[in-house]
């Protein structure tokens, strides 16, 4: 017996003693940073020539870990590797397969603190970002496993006389997993486990800022004993090597998640077939958002003040479910924004490694030369009320910021910016606030906050989100409990944590047999 799916708690970091831990914990991996890894591909560990340094972005002089860099000859080698591993693989009872998972989790739960503190020095998470993700990372683990005991049982089918008939589900082939570095245990584990448990062999290619936390998950999943080749890691540069993956015969399906321009040259290179390729391949893409909290006329102002600040503000708004956008009644837009202004000015920006950190870093170079050039455009577009400039040099710190009075075509109202900018736009009805929030290319998360029943109902027929909330925050999706994945540019809709979710790595067959 199991116990049914539940989620992880979150650690409560207003205890002492869960700070002394966390802060141990964190010693204890900074005595580990600047460490090697190599590529691991079919279990052999292959150190390469080129290596690139990986920093923590709140302190840029500090060197997380060295990692190998892999080439188009070990891109080859690596998908070769899984689809050698594959032909034994596939044949593993899925409810072994779901027995790794369940040793990993608990493995991860053993050291959780770990795992959260190379994201505080990798990603820059404060210690309660970090903690949600090393959860999820568990849940996902967790939640796939049931699953794919679930979807071993014998799937009901009309019964015929004289016949035995049997549906099951059988795994795809090689796929490449590319996730993202703003979730880097949590959506890097949920991704991966996933396309394994159901019995699929993966290329790992970890995010270029985030490569030393996805290497700790693949000597978690080693020390689970999961047999070599079934994950096989592979950092490199996704110019030079992420197209040779997409584009290979061998490839069944591609599993990605992050930028929307990333996502869309993935689903058009893999549609074109290769020579000697035997299949469509699939495409599982999650890509941005441009969120929008509605705040309606009778709405409770300081949960709406309280649900835009931590969404828009929450691991300075790199998360594809961030409020970018809080779409505000005229009866109660001057008050919901003197609130979120307050709140936001209260927010705390240091280092991650601090207990009293709310804010962190941006995740590099790159993220915070782009956030700044958001800014300047949404000086021109709105006016700007709060932040707008940088912290501390020692890292790549953004303040909060706010710009009101933005109309609902500008730049920084439509083109996702994945950082702590949030733009306040008016609306002058309810209905209008709704289709204003709908008029983006995406339709990931969105949240309403009212307490008008007939608002809600509206609101729950036609806000275009994937993932749409009321009375909370948009951010913050519970495996099990909230399906994650969006419409539109947002991506295929895969709801991550959902019952949906393994069947996009699996193929169903039917068996019949007449007696
Ligand atoms: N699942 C996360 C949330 O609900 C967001 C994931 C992402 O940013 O990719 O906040």
């Amino acid at each position: 017996m199991r116990i049914p799916f539940q989620n992880e708690p979150f650690t409560p970091f207003n205890d002492a003693g869960n700070n002394r831990d966390y802060d141990a914990a964190l010693q204890e991996v900074r005595s580990k940073l600047g460490r090697h890894y190599p590529l691991v591909i079919g279990g052999e560990r292959i150190e390469t020539d080129r290596k690139e340094g990986s920093i923590n972005p709140a302190r840029i002089k500090e060197t997380v870990g060295i990692v190998s860099q892999a080439d188009v000859g070990l891109a080859e080698k690596a998908i070769q590797a899984a689809a050698a591993a594959f032909e034994s693989w596939r044949y593993v009872a899925p409810e072994e397969r779901a027995r790794y998972l369940y040793r990993a989790a608990a493995i991860m739960r053993r050291r959780k603190h770990e795992f959260s503190a190379w994201m505080t020095l990798e990603a820059g998470k404060t210690r309660t970002e970090a903690d949600a993700d090393t959860a999820e990372a568990i849940d996902f683990m967790e939640f796939y496993a049931r699953e794919m005991q679930r979807l071993a049982l014998p799937q009901p089918l009309t019964a015929l006389r004289d016949e035995e008939n049997e549906l099951s589900y059988i795994p795809l082939g090689v796929g490449v997993v590319i996730p993202p570095w703003n979730f880097p245990l949590a959506i890097t584990t949920g991704m991966t486990t996933a396309a394994i448990v159901a019995g699929n062999t993966v290329v790992l290619k970890p995010a270029s800022p985030t490569p030393v936390i996805a290497a700790k998950l693949v000597e978690l999943l080693e020390e689970a004993g999961l047999p070599p080749g079934v994950v096989n890691y592979l950092p490199g540069p996704g110019s030079e090597i992420g197209d040779v993956l997409v584009d290979h015969p061998l490839t069944r399906y591609v599993s990605f998640t992050g930028s929307r321009e990333v996502g869309l040259r993935i689903n058009e290179r893999a549609a074109v077939t290769q020579p000697g390729q035997k299949w469509i391949k699939r495409v599982i893409a999650e890509m941005g958002g441009k969120d929008a909290i509605v705040v309606d006329s009778d709405a409770d102002l300081e949960l709406a003040a309280e649900s835009i600040t931590a969404a828009a503000f929450g691991f300075s708004g790199q998360k594809c479910s961030a409020c970018s956008r809080a779409i505000v009644h005229e009866a109660v837009y001057d008050t919901v924004l003197q609130k979120v202004v307050e709140r936001t000015r209260q927010l705390v920006m240091d280092d991650p490694a601090l207990a009293t950190a709310v804010l962190g870093p941006v995740i590099d170079e790159k993220a915070y030369a782009r956030i700044q050039e958001y800014i300047q455009i949404g000086k021109t577009e709105g006016r700007l009320i709060a932040g707008g400039g940088t912290g501390s040099a020692e890292g790549y710190f953004i303040e909060p910021t706010i710009f009101v009075d933005v109309d609902s075509s500008a730049r920084i109202s439509q083109e996702e910016i994945f950082g702590p900018v949030v733009a306040f736009t008016k609306a002058g009805s309810f209905e209008e606030a709704i289709a204003l929030a709908n008029a983006t290319d995406y339709g990931l998360t969105g949240a309403v906050i009212s307490n008008n029943r007939s608002h809600l109902e509206l609101a729950r027929r036609e806000f275009f989100a994937g993932n749409l909330y009321f009375n909370r925050k948009c951010t913050g999706a519970l495996v099990g409990a909230h399906p994650f994945g969006g419409f539109n540019m947002s991506g295929t809709d895969s709801k991550a944590g959902s019952r949906d979710y393994l069947q996009l790595f699996m193929q169903a067959k039917l068996v019949s047999e007449r007696y």
